[in-house]
């Protein structure tokens, strides 16, 4: 029998005539860079305007670049930091029927030339202060027809457009084409740790859906009255969708482009009373050294308006979850990946349970549990379900209507990636994240490591995350970050590289004594080194892959560690 029930596709089209319609007065607030100053720190400027002006430009923009030839299907490129312009790019090119490509704006120019070349982008739209990158990129790609410069444009660059020039005589109202919502929308390259870099297409189902899944109260909340400033990028996984998800609901958006450090950060956050942020831990380190340094020096920041600061794309140490609370405020840990559009799972506590208890730390130091339309399992070695006893570890598989089930142009990464398991519902592909995670009763993961980075002691697994985040426990330690080194006997065994607080000391033997009452032996580093920084890739994580080739040839003193 068929259900009486309209079918409405589900289209960014109809999210942006919701946002014109029911909040128009919404705000955007961006904070973008005005020019350089004598030592050529970018000096911060606010622009401020409403929905109804974004949806308006955004119709200007959708105009521009069907009388430029952008067809359904096509490819237009962003290589641009989070503001006002590139928001109304997020809406213009879906609503064409194109693909926004949002390029991470920090990969190497030689990467960045491979997926415009295998992504075939035809338009590019490029922030002004980004624009240096042109000269190394343009030469090399032929399929971009048009290149669009983002604010005021800097330097004569032959053939670029700009952007306010560009969209200014073009009709503010726009006739959308029809659009399937299963058809592309927008489109992302994963960091890529081993070969080449990986397309993920997301559909504009997908993201309707993952913007309900964002804002529904198993995610994070986001309602009318919110302010949400997400610093994490909208040139990474789409800053976790929150450009489309955040004014869909009425709430205001604020965006930060350049200025992600702690002290720009607390000011913008104070001023424009942002009730919920989401970033990187490193962000986040960075925000709580502003806000202690300035209690120490009676300005204290008012940020009495923010709900939650959600940490995501690696593990929130226990140690920072429990500084923030010392300053009344909220992290809520949350796990995703490009792959998974990027919403898999938050750490919400289960009722009952205070968020400053010992349970409530142990939970909130989690990834946590899937909302709603999605799944995980943790699967061993031969596919089997592994206890969910919160200990045993296994590979973490994901299926949903926002998890991605192949890569674009790559059948074999789009074959390796997916897994068959037997479940209720039958015989059904899981999408294998490549982490490896605990499960426990109540449903909880707890990433431990990505496959590639695990310590293989003696064939026994270590998880490395674990000991970073204990070592940043301690007072003296500002980052952390484990690898596996080569050892004669047991294979692998984990190097600890360590960068103190300034100012502060430790030797090994107090960090050793650090860690010994909460693991095993035979997990504890067999040595520390003391670096003066950790490299932080694209992405805001430790880039272990750097790490371990620095330490390739590192000889452990002692030869058989385990005990
Ligand atoms: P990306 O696709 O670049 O966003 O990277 C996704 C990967 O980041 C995941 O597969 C995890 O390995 C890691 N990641 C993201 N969030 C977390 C988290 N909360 N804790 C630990 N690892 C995380």
């Amino acid at each position: 029998m068929r259900s009486t029930m309209m079918d409405v596709p589900l289209t960014l089209p109809y999210v942006l005539e919701r946002v014109q319609r029911y909040f128009p007065h919404g705000t955007v607030t961006s904070l973008l860079a005005a020019g350089m100053d004598a030592e050529g720190r970018p000096i911060p400027a606010k622009h401020r305007y409403t929905y109804a002006d974004m949806a308006r430009r955004a119709k200007q923009l959708a105009n521009a670049l069907v009388e430029a030839g952008v067809r359904p299907g096509d490819r237009v490129a962003t290589i641009a930091t989070n503001s006002y312009r590139h928001l109304e790019a997020y809406f213009a090119i879906p609503c064409v029927g194109a693909v926004l490509h949002t390029v991470n704006i920090r990969l190497h120019p030689e990467q960045i030339v491979y997926i415009v070349n295998h992504a075939g982008d035809k338009v590019l739209l490029i922030d002004n202060v980004l624009a240096r990158l042109l000269p190394a990129i343009l030469p090399h790609c032929p399929t971009l027809e048009k290149v669009v410069i983002m604010g005021p444009v800097p330097q004569q660059i032959p053939g670029a457009l700009d952007y306010d020039t560009w969209i200014s005589g073009q009709p503010d109202t726009f006739t959308y084409p029809e659009i399937d919502e299963r058809a592309a929308a927008g489109m992302c390259y994963t960091s890529g740790t081993t070969g080449n870099p990986k397309g993920v297409v997301y559909s504009h189902r997908s993201i309707v859906l993952h913007n309900l899944g964002m804002t529904h109260p198993s995610g994070f909340m986001i309602a009318e009255g919110d302010t949400v400033l997400p610093v994490v990028p909208m040139f990474h996984v789409m800053a976790w969708g929150m450009p489309w998800a955040v004014p869909m609901v009425g709430a205001n958006s604020v965006f930060a482009s350049v200025f992600s450090d702690g002290p720009n950060l607390a000011r913008l956050l104070a001023e424009e009373k942002v009730t919920v942020t989401a970033g990187v831990p490193t962000i986040w380190m960075g925000l709580l050294a502003e806000i202690e340094r300035a209690r120490e020096a009676g300005e204290p920041y008012d940020l009495s308006g923010l709900r939650e600061l959600v940490v995501g794309g690696s593990a929130a140490p226990e140690a920072l979850i429990r500084a923030f609370d010392r300053h009344g405020l909220r992290i809520v840990h949350a796990w995703g990946m490009t792959e998974t559009s990027p919403f898999g799972t938050v750490s919400r506590l289960p009722a009952g349970v205070p968020h400053d208890s010992d349970e409530g730390y142990r939970v909130r130091a989690k990834q946590g549990r899937v909302p709603p339309l999605v799944d995980v399992r943790v699967i061993d070695d031969e596919n089997r379900d592994v206890p969910s006893d919160g200990r045993s570890m296994g590979r973490l598989v994901i299926r949903g209507n926002w998890i991605s089930g192949g890569y674009y142009g790559d059948e074999t990464a789009s074959r390796n990636s997916l897994v068959e398991l037997r479940g209720p519902f039958g015989t059904e592909q899981w999408f294998d994240t490549g982490d490896i995670a605990t499960i426990d009763e109540a449903g909880y993961i707890s990433i431990q490591d990505r496959a590639k980075d695990l310590v293989k002691s003696g064939g026994e697994w270590i998880s490395s995350v674990d000991l970073e985040n204990a070592l940043m426990g301690h007072p003296a330690v500002a980052q952390a970050a484990v690898i596996a080194v080569p050892h004669p006997k047991w294979d692998e065994r984990p190097l600890a590289v360590v960068v103190l607080r300034e100012g502060a000391q430790a030797t090994p033997e107090d960090l050793r004594a650090h860690l010994e009452p909460r693991f095993a032996r035979w997990w504890l580093p067999d040595a520390y080194e003391f670096v003066e920084s950790i490299p932080i890739g694209s992405t805001g994580k430790f880039m272990k892959r750097e790490l371990r080739d620095r330490f390739r040839d590192y000889r452990l003193e002692s030869a058989d560690s385990p005990a």
